[in-house]
């Protein structure tokens, strides 16, 4: 600890809380940041040489666990050739090929350079392309931090309880509406009331800041029917669940297919990427083909495009390890849930695949109401605990656990012990 409290008491003379995201800091479980040196397969180690088993996997790109050898090769071959150009490459080429291959509701994509970007872009072609203003949001899911979409927004937001952000003029937000997540009556009364002003429904298909909240049955579907009745762009915001449920994401996991996707976090394999991209008639609004106009200095970057590639090619390659992967996020959230049970704890489990959450609340959690109904105070002792045992959580109740093919079931029962002794002692 002692050279991440020297880290942290640096950064906070020149870092606005001594952190880039506000997600990293540990305001909400207390304690310290841990500062993060290197990181190999499951674990992290820090400045003070602590190691971790980590469940945040750079909040969801490391699927294939950190620094694996082919990625990191094919970057430091990148590299060599030079760190970027500005003009067009055949990584880009390959990369949007191998996207369109993957996901079959894309036919053509947008490189950019994070997920805040993509969504940012994709509801600007949306409007484009319907000449309508409004957007429908579900509160709770958050699709980064640009002016439109910090309407209740999710983990961030919520845990630096801070309702919305200063700095959001009134007009940026007016013609975003919030509904509320798993309840399609909530969706219909927007478009009752404006029915031929809403662009764009944007949706997690499974929403992931704010814990885990899976879409229940007929949820996805209903939206479908409801931007089709209504002249609507559906747009399912992939960013964590692109190429982590399945290789084409929730919509191929959920058999629902958006007319706009955005994706970030995986499809950089580490890297700052992001896409945006769906059906070609819609896609042809974006400049220089179309008149809404998105550009991007660094976009498709040649190296970050190395990356990506290199994780999704091992990816497609190995299309088992997305049922290995799965698998083992059904074993292990499924013994936490059987070990809350017998030893008689009421918290909720939610889970699909490699993405769960523990919720310290009676409740069943469907929507951010029941999500906030959590116990704070109680994760922040279970994150400490945790922590203090070797094991690395977002530091927030309202982030998802994420489990990658790094973590063998050695690393999980050692999880599960760790929590069982917590249950012990509270
Ligand atoms: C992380 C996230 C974003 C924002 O991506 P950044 O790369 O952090 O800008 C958008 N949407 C979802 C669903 C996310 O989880």
């Amino acid at each position: 600890m002692k050279n991440a409290k020297y880290f942290l008491e640096r950064a906070k003379k020149v870092i606005p809380g001594g952190v880039n995201s506000p997600v990293r800091a540990f305001g909400s479980v207390g304690g310290t940041p841990r500062f993060i040196k290197r990181a190999k397969g499951a674990y992290l180690y820090d400045e003070d040489e602590n190691c971790y088993l980590d469940f945040v996997g750079s909040w969801g790109p490391m699927i294939l666990g950190h620094s694996h050898d082919e990625v990191i090769r094919r970057v430091q071959d990148a590299c060599q050739r030079g760190l970027s150009f500005g003009a067009a490459t055949a990584a880009e080429v390959e990369m949007a090929e191998l996207v369109c291959e993957l996901v079959p509701s894309i036919e053509l994509v947008r490189m950019v350079n994070s997920g805040t970007e993509a969504v940012m872009s994709a509801i600007r072609v949306a409007r484009g392309f319907t000449g309508r203003d409004k957007i429908i949001k579900f509160s709770g899911c958050y699709h980064g931090h640009s002016d439109g979409l910090l309407v209740q927004a999710g983990s961030g937001v919520m845990t630096a309880g801070v309702p919305d952000s200063l700095g959001v003029p009134v007009g940026c937000t007016k013609d975003t509406l919030s509904a509320r997540y798993n309840d399609l009556d909530s969706v219909k009364a927007h478009f009752s009331r404006c029915p031929e002003e809403i662009a764009a429904v944007i949706v997690e298909p499974v929403a992931a800041n704010m814990g885990v909240v899976l879409p229940e049955e007929g949820f996805l579907e209903g939206l479908r029917k409801l931007c089709d009745a209504y002249g609507a762009l559906l747009i399912f915001d992939e960013v964590i669940t692109g190429f982590r449920l399945a290789i084409d994401g929730a919509q191929g996991y959920y058999g629902v297919t958006p007319d706009l996707t955005t994706f970030g976090k995986i499809i950089g394999g580490g890297m700052p990427v992001g896409a945006y991209g769906g059906k070609r008639q819609i896609m042809e609004m974006v400049a220089p083909l179309g008149s809404v106009y998105q550009a991007g200095t660094l976009s498709g970057n040649p190296v970050a495009m190395a990356a990506g590639m290199a994780q999704l090619t091992i990816l497609k390659e190995h299309p088992q390890y997305y049922r290995e992967l799965n698998e083992k996020g059904d074993r292990f959230f499924g013994n936490i849930e059987r070990l809350l049970r017998e030893t008689g704890h009421p918290w909720k489990v939610n889970h699909v695949g490699s993405l769960g959450c523990l919720y310290f609340t009676k409740q069943d959690v469907k929507d951010y109401e029941s999500a906030k109904n959590s116990d704070t105070e109680l994760f922040a002792k279970f994150h400490n605990h945790m922590l203090e045992q070797g094991i690395y959580l977002a530091p927030s109740q309202f982030e998802a656990v994420f489990l990658s093919l790094a973590h063998t079931e050695e690393m999980l029962g050692k999880v599960l012990e760790a929590i069982t002794i917590f249950l012990q002692k509270i």
